[in-house]
């Protein structure tokens, strides 16, 4: 049976892709420095561990019986949504700069045949909403936005280095904004659309929410399960180098809000103020996933429509001091 090692398997991303490789079969270990938060994970084992640590990482990829893994996933980070790249850029470059470059050089010293990292859109430079959209290499010259993306950056080509020197194949996903139930939804570091739903079930009929910047920055958000059989697809391919996976869809962040609102079935009044915002426009072409048959499937409204019902219950489950969590359906 394939033994497969995810790390960050406590977060948003990797606890579902933990759920996708379970129902494939696999044997999985999770690995994070905490369980994830709204459902128990489904890995048949699962580490807590502070993967900034060689010794850690060493120990998340000790596989039963002695052997190796045949495939890791890293997804491990110190990350948040904008608020949180703007305020803590130092952790963010060390923490995930220790994790990636201790788990890339462990992982290719253990053996390990396939290594899968994620990265990021944020590798790419600030656009303007009607440029045309940039493919892989145009990630050089580089000059990303924020420090999160140059560590994305450094640590795709610290990957890419101990692939070669260790025959260890590399993939490495260039995710967009992902968005879904079980994402962080509050706390500072959750992203647009999360933070969007929980105003949104938090505000009254008729009543006003507080929107960052002028919300005509214009952004693309995939919905988890595409994102999840994007990376299934990506580790499996041929496909060397950054790799973009995300939907095509751009609306401005006001139209985000409204799109919410309207799902939510209530009426709300943008009221724009000054927060970090982050570049004006992203738009990447998808070719190389659409090469090897991946294709986003679900709109944003559709996407929105299964997130929405899980933040707001995750509202209503707060309110009144109780502090119970809700599982996603
Ligand atoms: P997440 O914050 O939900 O998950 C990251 C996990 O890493 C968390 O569970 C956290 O506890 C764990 N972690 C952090 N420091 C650790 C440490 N020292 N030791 C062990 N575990 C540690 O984030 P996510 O949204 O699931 O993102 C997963 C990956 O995808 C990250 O690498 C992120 O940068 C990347 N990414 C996400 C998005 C998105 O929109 N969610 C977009 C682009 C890239």
């Amino acid at each position: 049976m394939k033994k497969i090692l995810v790390c960050g398997a406590g977060g948003f991303i990797a606890s579902h892709l933990v759920r996708r490789l379970k129902r494939e079969g696999y044997w999985v270990r999770g690995a994070d420095q905490k369980p994830p938060e709204f459902s128990p994970t489904a890995a048949d084992d699962f580490q807590v561990l502070d993967l900034r640590h060689e010794q850690a990482c060493r120990a998340a990829l000790a596989a039963p019986g002695g052997g190796t893994f045949d495939e890791v996933y890293q997804l491990a980070a110190d990350m948040g949504g904008m608020g949180f790249i703007h305020s803590a850029e130092c952790e963010i470059m060390f923490n995930s700069g220790l994790i990636n470059a201790h788990m890339t050089r462990c992982s290719a010293q253990a053996g390990v045949k396939r290594y899968f990292f994620s990265s990021s859109a944020c590798v790419y430079r600030d656009m303007h909403k009607d440029e045309a959209e940039l493919s892989e290499e145009q990630a050089y010259p580089a000059l990303p936005d924020n420090e999160y993306g140059w560590e994305k950056l450094y640590a795709e080509r610290m990957a890419m280095a101990f692939g070669r020197r260790y025959g260890m194949a590399v993939r490495l996903a260039r995710f967009q904004n992902c968005y879904g139930p079980e994402g962080t939804w509050r706390g500072g570091r959750e992203k647009a659309p999360a933070a969007l739903c929980r105003k949104i079930a938090e505000a009254a009929d008729g009543g006003s929410i507080e929107v960052w910047g002028d919300g005509t920055a214009m952004r693309a958000y995939t919905y988890i399960d595409d994102m999840i059989e994007g990376i299934i697809a990506l580790i499996h391919s041929n496909l060397e180098n950054g790799v973009n996976i995300g939907r095509q869809e751009y609306v401005s962040v006001d139209e985000l809000a409204y799109l919410i609102a309207e799902i939510a079935g209530k009426k709300v009044r943008l009221k724009h103020v000054s927060g970090p915002v982050g570049v004006k426009a992203r738009n990447f072409r998808a070719a190389r996933m659409e090469s090897i048959g991946w294709k986003s499937r679900l709109s944003l409204r559709e996407g929105l429509s299964r997130t929405y019902p899980w933040i707001e219950r995750q509202v209503l489950a707060t309110r009144g001091g109780k502090s119970m969590v809700v599982c996603a359906g």
